[in-house]
């Protein structure tokens, strides 16, 4: 994998030590062309506040030669898709993936949690759509896949959810479930790691061997394309 946006720095708290620096290294060192950091938004406990996602914008964003972007992992709050970063702060960082995270809204029936996520990507500043493979929250994948495509936002394929330590259930059945819509409705995939620290950073294994499986078509994963992958953001890469 040449580019991964989801990952973690120890500013998203449980345990991760790792800086942007030794995050940015160990990318360099596996040969990515392009990292992304994703910190955890407030929502999460023991997580940055708004004013470290603020401050991004004076970071350097070139490190061990490697180009970096800021972004953040943003949680939806409530099931008009809410977000628990501002517009104003959103807006200083490169992209936003938005997620459900059960501590920041509890699994709702299968309408409200696809309006959660249809809510956030409303939002100007939500590029990605993190991890929409968690069986505790019951999505209609179809109208999902069609508001991804009515607002230019990315589905993730989280390699975390997939790996046998994966916790959100039955992922693989979901994208079994999310991707040949993708397929149907010509709708671009990310690959995210979700590494918490460097250890995880730019792994992909199981996500293109599910995509493999599916014969899953390459011109649709954009971690292959920075080209396109462009066009999603609001900032230039
Ligand atoms: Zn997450
Ligand atoms: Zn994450």
């Amino acid at each position: 994998m040449l580019i991964d946006l989801h990952t973690h720095t120890i500013a998203s708290g449980h345990g991760t030590t790792d800086t942007i620096n030794e995050m940015a290294k160990e990318a360099s060192l596996r040969h990515l062309t392009l990292l992304g950091i994703s910190d955890h938004a407030p929502a999460i406990v023991g997580s940055a506040k708004a004013s470290y996602f603020r401050s991004l914008k004076h970071a350097p964003r070139k490190r061990f030669s490697l180009p970096v972007l800021f972004g953040a992992e943003v949680n939806i709050i409530d099931y008009n898709g809410a977000l628990d970063l501002d517009n104003d702060t959103l807006s200083c960082l490169d992209y936003g993936i938005a997620s459900l995270h059960p501590p920041c809204l509890r699994p709702g029936t299968k309408e409200e949690n696809t309006n959660s996520y249809i809510g956030a990507m409303k939002n100007p500043y939500v590029t990605i759509i993190g991890h929409p493979d968690d069986s505790r929250y019951p999505i209609d994948y179809e109208a999902l896949v069609r508001a991804a495509k009515q607002y230019h936002v990315l589905l993730e394929v989280n390699e975390s959810s997939l790996s046998p330590t994966g916790y959100r259930g039955n992922a693989a059945a979901c994208y079994q479930i999310l991707l040949p819509l993708c397929v149907r409705f010509q709708v671009p995939i990310l690959i995210g790691s979700d590494s918490h620290g460097k250890r995880h950073i730019g792994d992909s294994a199981f996500a293109e061997q599910l995509l493999a499986d599916l014969s899953f078509p390459r011109e649709l994963i954009m971690n292959d394309y920075p080209d396109k992958l462009k066009c999603y953001f609001h900032s230039i890469m």
